[in-house]
C-alpha cells in the first residue's frame, strides 16, 4: 500500500436477514476508522444471491446505519456490478487460473449437467497478517479447485468479494471473523488477478451471556439491531454499546461513556481483542440510562 494513500474501508453485508448486532459493530469500527485516518467509508450490499436477498432487509441495514449515525460515503449493490465480475471472470478463464467444469447439477434431476466455474487452486500455503489476530496462515490444498461461479455469468460470493475491493481500492478489510477461513481463499484469487493485497483485521465473535454464538435459533430478536431500536434504546448508548464489544479504552480508569467524537480519539483497531466480546444487557441498560440522564439535563 502506498503510505500517503488515504485508507478506504467496507462494510459488505448480505440482505439475507435484519441488520444483525454483530454486522452494526463491524460497520461502526469501519467507520470510526475512516473517521481517524480521513479515509472512505463505502456501504456495498452484497446481494449476488438472489433467492435469499431481499428489499426489506436492504432497507433494515440502510435505516439502522441511519439511526446509528453511521453515513457511507459511497453506496453500491453488487447485483449492479455483473459486467464487472463477468470481465474478470473471463480474464481468469483466459489466463488459466479458472476453468469451466461440467458436473453433475446439485439438487437436479439425474443426469442433469451443470456447467459451474472452478478456481485452479495453486495448492499452497496462505500468510496473512491479521491486525487484531496476528500471522495466520492456511495450506490451501484441502480447499481443492473451489467454485467461484455459478455459471459464466454468475459469480458467487468469493470472486464479487474480491473483485469488488480490487476494483474499490479497498486498503482494509475489517469484518467478523466468521470470515477468517475465506480469506486464504480470496487471497488465492487477489493473487490471480494481480490485485494489491489489503490489509486484513478480523473481528472477534459477539457472544451472548453464558458464552455460546449468538444465534437467532436460541436467541431470537436479541440478535438484530432493530431490536434495541424498538426497546427505545438511545441511539448514542447502543453506539457506545456496540464500540465496547471486543474493544474497551486504553486507560484502566477511563470512563466507558464514549460519544462517537471520544471513540474517534481513543479507538484503536490493533487494541481490539482476539477472545469473544460478551453481550452484556445490563451494560447496555447502565450506557442508556447515562444517556437520558443527559438528555434530562439538557431538557432542564
Ligand atoms: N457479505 C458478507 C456477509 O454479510 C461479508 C463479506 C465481507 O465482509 O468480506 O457476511
Amino acid at each position: 500500500m502506498n503510505t500517503k494513500q488515504k485508507p478506504i474501508v467496507r462494510f459488505a453485508p448480505s440482505p439475507t436477514g435484519p441488520l444483525h448486532i454483530g454486522g452494526a459493530r463491524t460497520a461502526l469500527f469501519n467507520y470510526i476508522f475512516a473517521k481517524q485516518t480521513g479515509g472512505k467509508f463505502i456501504l456495498r450490499i452484497e446481494d449476488t444471491d438472489k433467492e435469499r436477498s431481499e428489499k426489506k432487509y436492504e432497507e433494515d441495514i440502510l435505516s439502522g446505519l441511519e439511526w446509528l449515525g453511521i453515513k457511507p460515503d459511497e453506496i453500491y449493490k453488487q447485483s449492479e456490478r455483473t459486467d464487472l465480475y463477468q470481465k474478470h471472470l473471463d480474464a481468469l478463464i483466459k489466463s488459466g487460473a479458472a476453468y469451466v467444469s461440467r458436473e453433475a447439477k446439485k439438487d437436479g434431476a439425474e443426469g442433469e449437467i451443470a456447467e459451474v466455474v472452478r478456481f485452479k487452486n495453486p495448492n499452497k500455503r496462505v500468510t496473512f497478517q491479521d491486525m487484531v489476530r496476528g500471522e495466520v496462515s492456511f495450506d490451501t490444498t484441502e480447499l481443492k479447485d473451489f467454485v467461484i461461479a455459478r455459471s459464466v455469468s454468475e459469480p458467487l460470493y468469493h470472486l464479487a468479494v474480491v473483485v469488488d475491493d480490487f476494483e474499490m481500492k479497498v486498503t482494509h478489510v475489517i469484518r467478523g471473523e466468521d470470515h477468517i477461513s475465506n480469506t486464504p481463499r480470496q487471497i488465492l484469487i487477489q493473487e490471480a488477478l494481480g490485485a494489491t493485497r489489503p490489509l486484513y483485521a478480523h473481528l472477534p465473535l459477539i457472544l451472548a451471556p453464558d458464552r455460546s454464538k449468538l444465534s437467532k435459533r436460541k436467541h431470537g430478536e436479541a440478535v438484530s439491531l432493530a431490536h434495541y431500536r424498538n426497546m427505545n434504546i438511545a441511539p448514542e448508548a447502543m453506539l457506545n454499546f456496540l464500540a465496547l464489544l471486543g474493544w474497551h479504552p486504553s486507560a484502566s480508569d477511563a470512563s466507558e461513556v464514549l460519544s462517537f467524537d471520544d471513540l474517534v480519539t481513543q479507538f484503536q483497531l490493533q487494541r481490539v481483542q482476539k477472545g469473544g466480546a460478551v453481550l452484556d444487557g445490563n451494560k447496555l441498560n447502565w450506557l442508556n440510562r447515562q444517556y437520558l440522564k443527559k438528555k434530562d439535563m439538557i431538557v432542564k
